[in-house]
């Protein structure tokens, strides 16, 4: 028995934390799977978990959807270590999301990582979510940013013939308008004007074949972004 075991023996478990055992068997299970994965990569390399427990530091910060088929470190190929993440219901960057905002503000200035990725996917249910007219509840204001983008580009997407075509686009173009909202923040212009390396990506996933495409619009200076978007220093008017 470890340490943490033998004080939680010492724990008086409250009534409402009794075990119920289907879903103790549905942890187990993780639980399991997880010393397997910790064993295999101790085997091919000792000290791997201790040199990282030391610090991290990842190029990569990586914005994408919660969606449980979108998992960020799996399909780039990359380590513990490698990648920061901040997921959401469809990938969604707003100017009052503290949480996210933090996350960008850590990942840029204390982890100094060299790319931002934005990552939506094809057929998000969130996206989705925001075409339809339905009640869906709280999730209503969130889907409310992804219902601006449509807005901006309707025409583009009511051109479009076939429904899944008109989701797929504005999948898309929820991702550049993203990556427009990041490049607004305070945050990664203070590092631009810095001359700090950072770049903003665009990317999309396909559930259907596993393959992530590089939609091409890297932002990695100042002048790609809109005037009236442009925090400057000393702040000379735009106009
Ligand atoms: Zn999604």
């Amino acid at each position: 028995m470890d340490a943490f075991s033998s004080v939680l023996n010492k724990i008086h478990v409250p009534k409402h934390f009794e075990r119920d055992n289907d879903a103790m068997s549905d942890l187990n299970t993780l639980l399991d799977n997880n010393k397997a994965w910790a064993a295999k990569i101790t085997q091919s390399n000792p000290t791997f978990f201790s040199e990282l427990s030391k610090q991290q530091s990842p190029d990569f910060l990586w914005i994408g959807c919660s969606d449980s088929r979108v998992a960020a470190e799996q399909l780039v190929g990359l380590q513990p270590g490698e990648i920061f993440v901040h997921r959401n219901i469809a990938n969604v960057v707003t100017p009052t999301d503290i949480n996210c905002l933090s996350v960008v503000q850590f990942a840029v200035e204390a982890l100094k990582v060299k790319h931002i990725i934005v990552c939506g996917h094809y057929g998000c249910g969130g996206v989705k979510a925001s075409m339809e007219s339905q009640e869906h509840g709280l999730i209503d204001h969130w889907l409310g940013h992804i219902k601006a983008v449509h807005q901006k580009y309707e025409q583009q997407i009511s051109d479009l013939e076939d429904e899944t075509q008109r989701l797929n686009r504005l999948c898309e173009l929820n991702v550049l308008e993203q990556v427009r909202n990041i490049c607004h923040t305070p945050v990664v212009q203070r590092a631009w004007r810095n001359n700090k390396e950072l770049t903003v990506h665009g990317c999309i996933y396909g559930l259907e074949n596993g393959i992530l495409h590089d939609l091409n619009v890297p932002i990695h200076q100042m002048n790609q972004v809109d005037d009236i978007y442009q925090v400057r220093e000393n702040g000379n008017p735009v106009y």
